[in-house]
């Protein structure tokens, strides 16, 4: 099978630095002893390997997997699987500290990490995928366990790759273990509402930040980038409360219709259509850099890291942005979005929607028991707002951005319980 290697990323900022530049500048306004810091500024572990894997064509190809645990001093790591060309170490290093910051915002007990393959899962058929997936659990068979470090999706993965990882799991065991993984099918013990929950985080998020400034949602307008999972969940539960989306996008490019784009009838079209929007008839074709700068009150930017940058801050005219994405904005445009006055709900609260329900996923399973949807939805709707007040609060007191604010609780949280367990 022809394998075509992507072309590397131009102009991109390092993830880890981006992340390191704000856990810097939160942890000099906490006053963090400087043992501390040093504990949190690398991760726990970091673990590359290499994973033969016999393609369809019978030529056995060799991928490069990693798994980093950041921390694991609130509990067993949290944090899923990316499958993407361009996954790299560093990469996989912010993401996994972005988890354990994310799991100290909403205050559950977990710490971070983060897993990935360079692959190009479009590219690969279900079985060299499902090999690829047994293969790099069969390697990080040490490092993952319900009470070690528990993997869930995340860009290029889904249900289907955490059943198959649950499994090879469950077989070194012998005996079936579902809480080692999150986002599961429901069948396997997934929960009801994990498929929507950072989606729905998302939405939460959104209202909450327009309540405090006083936007109405029925007259508000959004832009979401993005159709994965994330972005076309929170696309269509924003429309469902009055919001108009007016430009959605993927991979095929940004669709435009000023009077709101139709999102039940874009998600059907790209189900039909291979996971793509291209051809989609309810919206005008745009240019995919310019949805970011489109004149709408809410941008949703919910694809991947670094695409608000120096370069296209200052062109940005939304009131407010709600990072559905790990990472979207760059440390460098940070400055130029809060000197605008632009509020900024960062992606450590704002996606944390996800984790939240895969928390409960593993509670659920370690009781042997299962949650009615309304259950799910009113408890983790509830951890986002009280998470979004608490920074919202600590952004206020310390005169900080929501992003630092954020940081500050996260790190508070590590910090004060590394102390507590007798780290010094
Ligand atoms: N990959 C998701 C994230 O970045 C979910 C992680 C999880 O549920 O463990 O938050």
């Amino acid at each position: 099978m022809a394998y075509i290697e992507p072309a590397p990323l131009k102009d991109k900022e390092n993830p880890f630095e981006a992340m390191m530049s704000r856990f810097h500048d939160a942890s000099q306004l906490l006053g963090l002893e400087d043992e501390i810091y040093n504990v949190l500024k690398s991760p726990a572990r970091q673990v590359i390997v290499s994973l033969p894997v016999t393609m369809d064509d019978g030529s056995i190809k060799v991928f490069e997997g990693y798994r980093v645990v950041h921390s694991n001093i609130l509990g067993p790591s949290k944090g899923g699987i990316r499958y993407d060309p361009h996954v790299n170490l560093d990469e996989v290093k912010a993401l996994a500290a972005w988890m354990t910051w994310k799991c100290a915002v909403v205050d559950i007990p977990y710490g971070g990490a983060k897993g990935g393959i360079t692959c190009n899962p479009r590219q690969m058929s279900a079985g060299e995928i499902e090999r690829l997936t047994r293969a790099y659990t069969g390697a990080m068979i040490d490092i993952f366990g319900p009470d070690r470090d528990i993997p869930a999706p995340d860009m290029g993965t889904g249900p289907r790759e955490m059943a198959w990882l649950m499994d090879e799991y469950s077989k070194t065991q012998g005996m079936t273990v579902n809480a080692v993984v999150t986002g599961k099918p429901l069948v396997l013990g997934g929960s009801l509402g994990r498929t929507e929950a950072t989606g729905r985080g998302v939405m939460v998020s959104t209202l909450t930040a327009m309540e405090k400034m006083k936007i109405n949602p029925y007259k508000a307008t959004c832009a979401v980038q993005g159709f994965g999972n994330v972005g076309s969940w929170a696309a269509r539960l924003l429309a469902e409360r009055g919001l108009i989306v007016q430009a959605i996008s993927d991979i095929s490019g940004a669709y435009y219709n000023e009077k709101g784009i139709d999102i039940e009838a874009a998600v059907a079209y790209s189900a039909k259509n291979k996971g793509s929007l291209e051809g989609f008839p309810g919206a005008e074709k745009i240019n995919g850099e310019d949805l970011l700068t489109l004149p709408v009150d809410v941008l949703v930017p919910a694809a991947t890291e670094d695409v608000i940058k120096a370069s296209n801050a200052p062109n940005i005219k939304a009131k407010l942005i709600v990072e559905g994405a790990n990472g979207p904005t760059s440390s460098k445009a940070d400055n130029i979005i809060n000197e605008k006055g632009i509020v900024v709900v960062p992606d450590i609260l704002a996606n944390a929607g996800g984790v939240t329900v895969s928390y409960f996923e593993w509670v659920q399973n370690r009781l042997g028991y299962k949650w009615e949807a309304e259950r799910v939805n009113r408890r983790s709707d509830r951890i986002m707002k009280d998470a979004f007040n608490n920074v919202y609060r600590v952004a206020n007191e310390y005169k900080v951005s929501m992003r630092i604010a954020a940081y500050m609780v996260a790190i508070d949280k590590v910090a004060k319980t590394y102390k507590y367990r007798g780290g010094f």
